[in-house]
């Protein structure tokens, strides 16, 4: 439509958001800003601001942006093959399991999907499938995320997204996340799986306290009920480990993984492990898509990288200069800091978590309300020293910026 004479892009953001609201369904609202394009951890928007991404696509963005191993990966596949179907393999998809289940440290198989709420539908019909229509039962967290397809949905415990779409196809116990025995209590005979995440992350960034995944594993192992993990957010290096429950020392039965997994392509994983990578059958699930040779030869590319690059250490130190200097800001609506390595929430005192994220904006960084009183940060893991650094000498300013915007007088 309109070309700007300058600028970086032809047509600005609120231009784009107009027309964004006349074209897009409104379920996401009209988003406060429109990328152009990134380098690294920085992305700049249409009218050319710069930001350092603190959230990285919601702990998608691994790599940061535009890494030389991903477009170099992604452009290689894209000329050789594009796409295969289920009728047909690759040896992407064959490369990447093999890699997942090295990395796993245990036996086991794996379905590709191309996102979680995909990853997470094949881990409820692999418990269907494995526990029979005698055990129907689904135990999982209150406050959980697990997508918004109908049956990850229903394992979701967040009241207000799920209600308004009931009922749904099976029960599911709702426990409170972190008390062992509310899970213990709530995982009988009737259970076919407890479906959780090793920390909450939509929930706002709450680490499972110390025992708890152990105890889960012990309820299911006493009623002959799967555990399911659900880390599609903890996973591929977030918290500094591969997997988060390698840090909890409990093996699942089944993890799901997608997020960071691809680097910003879509891909989603389902890893039976030991006899569940079995437990379909022939013609039990499928997807068209799933393990597209493109979006493999990311997954590899991000896995290789992380490796490569110490990006696991990276996360672990990196992390933790943000933790600490994010602690060490003493402001009124600051109540502390949670969470592990490159997977952080600053904690507030009230529900201003908005205004922050707003003022965190306006100075140059993007970070995400992830709840009404915290503030995510899962920035790629090439994040540098210098850039964590950056955020926190910024704090303090993002601070009284966001007092002013949730004050009084707004
Ligand atoms: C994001 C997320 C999902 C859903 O993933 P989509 O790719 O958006 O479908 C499921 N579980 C967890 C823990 C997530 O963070």
């Amino acid at each position: 439509m309109t070309t700007a004479a300058t600028g970086t892009a032809a047509t600005g953001t609120a231009e784009l958001q107009a027309r964004y609201a006349a074209a897009l369904m409104p379920n996401y609202g009209v988003p406060p800003v429109a990328l152009a394009r990134g380098q690294g951890c920085v992305v700049w928007d249409v009218d050319g601001k710069e930001y350092l991404d603190l959230i990285g696509g919601i702990a998608v963005s691994a790599l940061g942006h535009a890494h030389p191993a991903l477009v170099a990966a992604v452009s290689e596949q894209a000329a050789k093959l594009a796409h295969s179907s289920n009728l047909f393999l690759h040896e992407g998809q064959v490369l990447l399991a093999e890699k997942l289940i090295g990395l796993l440290g245990h036996e086991g198989k794996v379905f590709f999907a191309n996102s979680g709420t995909e990853a997470n539908e094949a881990a409820v019909k692999l418990v269907r499938r494995q526990q029979g229509q005698a055990r129907t039962v689904f135990v999982a967290a209150e406050h959980g995320f697990h997508g918004r397809s109908m049956g990850s949905l229903s394992l979701t415990g967040k009241e207000s997204i799920r209600a308004p779409f009931a009922p749904f196809g099976f029960e599911v116990r709702f426990v409170p996340f972190g008390d062992a025995g509310a899970l213990a209590a709530a995982v009988t005979q009737e259970c076919a799986a407890v479906f959780l995440e090793p920390c909450l992350g939509e929930g706002g960034v709450v680490p499972a306290p110390p025992g708890y995944l152990a105890a889960a594993r012990a309820a299911c192992d006493a009623n002959g009920a799967m555990l399911v993990l659900d880390e599609i957010q903890s996973g591929i290096g977030r918290t500094g480990s591969w997997f988060a429950f390698q840090d909890a020392g409990v093996v699942p039965d089944v993890i799901t993984l997608a997020k960071g997994l691809g680097g910003g392509l879509p891909i989603g994983a389902c890893i039976g492990i030991g006899e569940y990578g079995s437990s379909f059958a022939k013609g039990d699930h499928g997807s068209t898509f799933g393990g597209n040779p493109i979006a493999c030869a990311a997954a590899l590319a991000v896995l290789e990288t992380i490796e490569k690059d110490g990006l696991l250490a990276n996360a672990t130190e990196a992390g933790a200069l943000l933790a600490e200097g994010i602690g060490s800001v003493s402001h009124e609506l600051i109540a502390g800091v949670r969470g592990s390595a490159l997977w952080l929430a600053i904690a507030l005192n009230s529900a201003v978590a908005a205004s922050v994220e707003a003022a965190a904006r306006q100075a140059g960084f993007l970070v995400n309300a992830v709840q009404p009183d915290a503030v995510r940060i899962a920035p790629p893991l090439i994040i540098n020293a210098a850039q964590a650094e950056s955020f926190v000498a910024a704090l303090p300013g993002i601070m009284a910026r966001a007092a002013e915007l949730s004050g009084p007088e707004e």
